[in-house]
């Protein structure tokens, strides 16, 4: 039916007038790495256009809600892994929450770091500006363009359920927290989640602000310390990539909170995160095979009354569970 539509002289016509049409509604040329540097670069503080474009980005073919290409750079092992073994695979994500500019921005500072060890050693997938309707916005803000919390959309278990009843009865209805009409509703978390099922990375390091913390959800033990940032617990949330990713995918999840969402740690700071990252990469994430439930450290500070326990069980001790 469709083939003997094809090729009648009106369908010719239609073809050549859609091939026309969609000619002329082309762009004359396509965006370039130049016109998204220097969009971004107006908003991450202290990222020029050109550290921008050093950070060697490409569309990842996906876009969001308002068209912005989400920017990805994938980053092979090029240093040996010990005895042959397969790399660590790192998915590191930046400004999932548009406001929380200084989350994307030290992705790109961190991007000019990779051809040195151990970062070498590892194999990345970096993404640092998930949400870029968000951060673009004239005023930034935490939502996508259809005003949902990324950061409440991942497909946590009993979702429909959880994710809404904590919204109406936890938030209050916060429009800042408004998990979504359905579990990866959005282009964006859509495409985090496509991500995750493609590069099968053995840990997820997600950046936000302002909390100046650490928070960890998965099956090895937490990091205790990266710069100044101290392991905190902050929360379980429905919907929340590290509830997803490290408590129901088995993925450790690593949630650096930076301590301001607008002025950038200093460059000796921002060094030593990503150092401590890096050698708590190396000595806690195993390559390939099972993750095995490891004993938490005694000596996480005012946590030693929990000797072999997980994240619920730090809730408590804090009293947010
Ligand atoms: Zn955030």
């Amino acid at each position: 039916m469709f083939k003997s539509i094809l090729f009648s002289p009106v369908a010719a016509l239609l073809v050549v007038g859609a091939a026309t049409v969609a000619h002329a509604a082309a762009p004359s040329a396509k965006p370039t790495a130049t016109d998204w540097c220097v969009r971004l670069a107006t908003r991450l503080p202290t990222i020029s256009a050109d550290t921008c474009r050093k950070s060697a980005l490409q569309p990842s073919g996906a876009l969001s809600q308002q068209g912005f290409p989400i920017l990805k750079r994938h980053i092979p092992a090029t240093a040996g892994g010990k005895n042959g073994n397969q790399p660590v695979r790192v998915l590191l994500i930046g400004g999932i929450h548009g406001d929380e500019l200084t989350a994307s921005a030290i992705v790109f500072q961190w991007l000019q770091w990779m051809n040195q060890t151990p970062a070498r050693e590892f194999e990345w997938s970096v993404v640092p500006v998930v949400n870029p309707d968000g951060l673009l916005a004239a005023k930034p803000h935490r939502v996508n363009a259809n005003g949902v919390d990324l950061n409440r959309n991942f497909p946590t278990p009993d979702w429909h359920q959880e994710a809404p009843r904590y919204w109406v009865k936890r938030t209050g209805r916060d429009p800042r927290r408004f998990p979504g009409k359905a579990p990866l509703s959005e282009l964006e978390s859509r495409w985090i989640n496509a991500e995750m099922e493609r590069f099968k990375p053995n840990v997820i390091i997600s950046v936000h602000a302002p909390f100046g913390v650490l928070d960890f959800d998965g099956p090895v033990r937490p990091p205790i310390r990266f710069g100044r940032l101290v392991f905190t617990p902050v929360g379980v949330y429905p919907g929340s990539l590290g509830n997803y990713g490290g408590m129901h995918k088995n993925v450790p999840v690593i949630t650096i909170e930076l301590p301001n969402a607008l002025a950038m740690p200093s460059d000796t700071e921002a060094r030593r995160i990503w150092q401590d990252m890096l050698g708590w990469i190396q000595k806690n994430v195993p390559r390939q095979g099972v993750i095995v439930d490891k004993a938490m450290p005694a000596e996480v500070e005012g946590l030693s009354a929990c000797q072999n326990c997980r994240k619920s069980d730090f809730l408590h001790l804090f009293g947010l569970k």
